[in-house]
């Protein structure tokens, strides 16, 4: 079967950089709900459109089609005490953004004495992604996940 809207999509794929650097590769292949609910990006979802299990798409996609521009005030420096923990450049924190409430992840990027930068940027922001996909499996969803607007079962959303 095609992939149409309402459809439930499994998926492997490659992420490379301009210079064909790998950046992201699936483990295990993605399953997702196809159909504008939101759980891809936007220009994979299209490309995958009207593909059946066995078909590939390779989208290259601006870093506004992709994870973002790199936005410098999302770099922010703290100090040493505001962590829970000794911190290590790499180690990854989660918190709160306060202007919105929504949960934020920040990279420690420098450590410098007791100044700590961290680093608010998806770790692929202002980048140009290549994506290859290949399509393994199509299926139908259920009612239930059309109305939960995701996957139910083995790689999806467990309540
Ligand atoms: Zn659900």
């Amino acid at each position: 079967m095609q992939i149409a809207k309402d459809t439930v999509v499994t998926l492997n794929y490659e992420m490379f950089d301009t210079e064909g650097k790998l950046l992201d590769k699936t483990e295990h292949p993605i399953v997702y709900l196809h159909g504008g609910y939101d759980n891809i990006l936007p220009l994979v979802e299209e490309a995958l459109h009207g593909k059946a299990k066995g078909d590939s798409i390779d989208v290259t996609m601006a870093p506004d089609d992709a994870f973002g521009e790199y936005e410098p005030e999302l770099v922010r420096k703290e100090t040493k005490d505001v962590f829970p923990m000794e911190v290590e450049a790499g180690m990854m924190f989660e918190a709160d953004d306060p202007a919105t409430g929504d949960v934020m992840l920040f990279r420690v990027t420098e450590i410098n004495g007791n100044e700590v930068t961290v680093d608010a940027n998806h770790p692929f922001a202002g980048m140009t992604i290549r994506f290859v996909g290949k399509v393994t499996d199509v299926r139908e969803a259920s009612d239930e996940e059309i109305a939960h607007g995701h996957v139910h079962g083995e790689h999806g959303h467990h309540h």
